[in-house]
């Protein structure tokens, strides 16, 4: 075993030990109530894993982004839903790449002791949908100030975040070359501006997301806000996909790596026909097709993370991983409701509730893939 390697088990050892004081019935309650898991995401944030990213000067822990991973597939695997604070992880790294070091210096300390939540990413709108550069929210600069308007969907923990990161456009599309250009990234400081040009509307879904739509009218930003150059946005968000679709990816593998051990477990121990359920063929290949895709895809989260880490070019291996990940969580998730028969209906076997978070990623963030060469769609 590599030091590398041995580090991350402790990673994987010391978060297993704090979800476990978040017991099952903590994520059934949370999700019947579609309430925000306030007291877990106080946890982890305490624990400083939410800010392991942050580089030590700013008082994180400045790990690698294969750490950020193994934190992210532990909650996960550990049946908990990091979805209510993953975004934080790979939002700063907008920060990191493109921020000024006054921007970094203001906010990154504040949000490494938990002072300011950075888990709002305001990107897709209703009507551009997966078409990013067609996104309507404007930003025009007057003076020292750029004012906002327009609206986003789909903004997840937005009420339960601090800051914004946004994607806005500050020239109109028939004035740039590319329609990628033009669009900029800001920071919105979101307590001062709820009531004051910014309005929030949950969105009930069939997962405990705390997603919601929002709405900006005339609000006003302070041009110190606007992150990286103007105009730049879109390739600041475009660079910032990998690392997120790598954390998710290892979100995905750790819901695998859960629905496969939940399966094999109740497989060995559910007799019907005077056997376990698992001593029948058809009951074992399906959970060991599961344990093959998963492990498959986790060499590829593992490969692309060790490839963002070495700052070598990785987008391939990223969209790879995140597609092969989704699937395979899917998969598992799909087989281990079949393996529970009508129990994996029951919501104390938390399997209903795991199937429904983890088809998310089939969906979010989208995950396209060029590497063939082919034409594209857009
Ligand atoms: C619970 C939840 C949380 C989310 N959180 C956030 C967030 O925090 N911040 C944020 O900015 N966004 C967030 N999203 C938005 C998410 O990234 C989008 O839903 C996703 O990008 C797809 O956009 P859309 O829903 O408008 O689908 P559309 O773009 O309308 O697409 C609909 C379907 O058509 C397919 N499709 C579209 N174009 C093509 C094409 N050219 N070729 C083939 N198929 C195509 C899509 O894959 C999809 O299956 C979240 C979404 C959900 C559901």
């Amino acid at each position: 075993m590599s030091a590398r390697d041995h580090d991350l088990n402790e990673i994987r050892e010391a978060v297993a030990k704090l979800c476990a004081t978040f017991p099952m019935e903590y994520w059934r309650e949370t999700d019947r109530e579609r309430r925000y898991p306030t007291e877990f995401v106080r946890a982890l944030t305490a624990a400083g894993w939410l800010s392991c990213l942050i580089p030590e000067e700013y008082g994180g822990a400045g790990l690698p982004l294969a750490a950020a991973a193994a934190v992210l597939e532990e909650i996960q695997k550990s049946g908990a839903n990091g979805a209510a604070c993953h975004a934080q992880m790979y939002i700063m790294g907008t920060l990191l790449r493109h921020g000024s070091p006054a921007q970094k210096r203001d906010y990154l300390p504040k949000v490494a002791r938990g002072e300011l939540r950075l888990q709002a990413f305001g990107v897709t709108e209703p009507t551009a949908g997966t078409d990013t550069s067609s996104i309507r929210t404007t930003a025009t600069r007057k003076g020292e100030r750029y004012v906002v308007n327009g609206q986003k969907v789909w903004t997840s923990r937005a009420e339960h975040s601090d800051l914004m990161l946004l994607l806005a456009r500050t020239t109109p599309r028939e004035q740039v070359q590319k329609r990628t250009e033009g669009l900029s990234v800001f920071i919105v400081d979101m307590k001062a501006a709820l009531g004051h040009g910014l309005a929030i509307r949950p969105i009930r879904t069939m997962i405990n997301h705390a997603t919601t739509e929002v709405f900006f009218d005339s609000l006003e930003v302070p041009a110190e806000n606007l992150v990286g150059e103007e105009g730049q946005g879109f390739r600041y968000i475009l660079d910032g996909m990998n690392a997120e679709r790598i954390l998710i990816a290892a979100e995905c593998i750790g819901d695998a790596r859960w629905f496969i051990a939940k399966a094999t477990a109740y497989a060995g121990e559910r007799r019907v026909f005077g056997r376990p359920i698992g001593q029948n063929q058809g009951v074992q290949f399906p959970i060991a097709r599961a344990y093959m895709a998963a492990e498959a895809a986790a060499l590829m989260v593992e490969r692309a993370a060790a490839l963002y880490d070495a700052g070598a070019p990785c987008g391939k291996e990223a969209n790879m991983a995140k597609q092969l990940a989704a699937e395979a969580s899917w998969q598992a998730g799909d087989m281990c409701l079949q393996t529970h028969g009508g129990f994996g209906f029951a919501e104390e076997y938390d399997i209903e509730r795991k199937f429904r978070e983890t088809r998310l990623y089939q969906i979010a963030p989208i995950s396209t893939n060029h590497v063939l060469g082919l034409p594209r769609s857009y």
